[in-house]
Parts: C-alpha cells; structure tokens; sequence
C-alpha cells in the first residue's frame, strides 16, 4: 500500500484508509473480517468517530484491531457539541476507552459548531502533549474557518476531512488548493458517494468501465485514483465485506493518464463553487 506525508503530522500514512460510519450495521463477524482483511492489505488508516452508532463503531474497531494497534492510524472526532476544552478532552477519555487503546493518531473536530475553536485547539493540544493524540485536525472546514485554525494554531493542522468524490468536486475549488499551499492532508470522505456510486448503464458508469477495462480495474477503482492523483490526497472508503476492501486496495497502484482524467471530468463536470461547502 502507497503510504504520503499525513499533512504536518510526523507521519506516513496510507492513501487508502477504512470508513467505519455505519459498519455497526453489518453483521458483526462480516463487518469484523473486512476491517482485518483491509489491515492485512496495507490499509491503516482507520477512520471512526463517536457520532457512528454512538460510540459502537469505536467499539468495534476496538476488537477488530485487537493486537494489533502499532500497524493503525487510528483517528476519532469530537461532536460539535462536546467541543468545549473540557468537552474535547472527556470525549476522547471516551474514545480511548471504547477504542481500547491509550492514545490517537489523529483527533478532529466533526464538523464546525458553536464552540469557539480556539478552545477545542486549545482541549487538541492539552491532549497532543499529554500524549492521547498525536495529531489532531478538522472536518467539513471550508477556506474561511480553515483560516481561523491556521491564524490560531498554524501547522499544527495536520488534515481536513471532507466529502470528495467524482459526483461532488467541489473542494476542487479552493479547499484542495488552500490545503495544498499549507500542506495541510486531505482527506476524501464518501469516495463512492456514499451509496449513489454510478451504475454500469449511467453515462458517468460507461466511462468509468471503458477506463477500468484498459487498466484491468473495476470502476470503484478508477474512482478512487482519479481522487488520489493529486498528491495531498487520502481517501477512506467504507466496506463492510472482505471483498469490497480488496477490490478497493486494488485501486493503490493505479495511475490514470492525462486523457482519462479528462474524459473523467467531462463525465462528472466539477460544476461552479458552491456558496456552502457541500457536507453529508
Ligand atoms: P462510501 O465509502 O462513499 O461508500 C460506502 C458504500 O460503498 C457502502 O455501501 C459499501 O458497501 C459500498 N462499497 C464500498 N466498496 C465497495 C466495492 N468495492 N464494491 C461495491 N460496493 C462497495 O461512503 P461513506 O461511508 O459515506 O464514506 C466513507 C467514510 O468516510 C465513512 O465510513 C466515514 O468513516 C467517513 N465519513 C466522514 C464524514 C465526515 O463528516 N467527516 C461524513 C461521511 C463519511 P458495503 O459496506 O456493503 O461494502
């Protein structure tokens, strides 16, 4: 599995992580097999949150990382509404303890909130030289607020994690190139669409056939490399089967050219930047 400089976090991360919204959902021992089987493929990078089943996706990271938590990147996220300094430090007592494990490889803010974020800069740091996290970063963060961040804690900020995909390009605009300048990671969230990945008949889906039958990849995987061709991306798609993670590990070492990427884009226009950055 490729591995790039997490942002201004001390690290190396993979460019294909593991999603885990929802994975409660699935049968557990199904759900359990994937998250290993994407371990045993290279892809480290965990991405959880206390929002996911409440606390019950931490859980079940907690088991299916068992033994094996110096091989993970694992990440968590503060709720908005327990973002406070105080807030920001008992959330992630929570996460640890339900992640079984003493300290983060990374801990963002979900989304923006009421909170003033310099106090859950201030809870990010508390935590960074207490040693529970090691980096820490946002989530849905558009240009302004991820100004305010940089104003108030510079490259402390290791990632934005955000919605990218072929159906949604907006941070194309200016949260990509703002991230690129302060090397700050980016980090695709929903890479298939959550749900709503192009079927085979839609004129988006023929293009991303006729582009995998010349490469010998699947669709999903030319999606995810037309996301992972600019270097300061990552990307963690949710699978809650054994062969979707291998399908999607698949999609590390390929490389679209010039021509495909624009045949891509004709196919999923980036559209105008949108007032509000789009969020799921
Ligand atoms: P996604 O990764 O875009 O899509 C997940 C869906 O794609 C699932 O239905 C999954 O099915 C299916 N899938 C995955 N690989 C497949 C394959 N190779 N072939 C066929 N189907 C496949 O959706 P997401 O869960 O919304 O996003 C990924 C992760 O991003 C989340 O799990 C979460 O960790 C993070 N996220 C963050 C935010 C935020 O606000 N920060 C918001 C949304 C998501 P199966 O499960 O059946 O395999």
């Amino acid at each position: 599995m490729i591995r790039r400089r997490f942002g201004n976090a001390a690290a190396d991360v993979v460019v294909i992580g593991q999603g885990t919204w929802d994975l409660e959902k699935d049968p557990r021992a199904t759900a359990l097999a994937a998250l290993r089987r994407g371990l045993d493929l290279g892809m480290t990078h965990i991405d959880t949150a206390e929002m996911y089943g409440s606390g019950e996706a931490e859980s079940l990271v907690a088991e299916a990382i068992a033994g094996r938590r110096d091989e993970v990147f694992l990440v968590s996220k503060v709720l908005p509404e327990n973002a406070s300094r105080k807030g920001t430090i008992a959330a992630c007592e929570r996460s640890l303890a339900r992640l079984r494990t003493d300290r983060l490889d990374g801990y963002l803010l979900h989304w923006p909130g009421d909170h003033p974020v310099a106090e859950t800069i201030e809870a990010f740091e508390q935590l960074r030289r207490d040693g529970k996290i090691l980096s820490w970063g946002v989530s849905n963060f558009d240009v302004p607020e991820l100004e305010e961040v940089w104003r108030l804690a510079g490259a402390r900020l290791a990632c934005n994690q955000v919605l990218y995909h072929l159906q949604e390009r907006a941070i194309e605009h200016a949260v990509i190139p703002w991230c690129e300048q302060h090397g700050v990671a980016v980090v695709a969230y929903s890479p298939f669409g959550s749900g709503a990945f192009p079927g085979a008949r839609t004129k988006g889906g023929r293009v991303l056939q006729t582009i995998g039958r010349a490469h010998d990849a699947t669709a999903r995987q030319v999606a995810l490399a037309y996301l992972l061709r600019n270097p300061a991306v990552f990307t963690i798609p949710k699978a809650g089967r054994a062969d979707h993670v291998e399908d999607n590990a698949g999609a590390a070492g390929l490389r679209l050219s010039a021509d495909e990427v624009a045949l891509l884009e004709r196919a999923f226009p980036r559209g105008r930047r949108p007032r509000e950055l789009p969020t799921l």
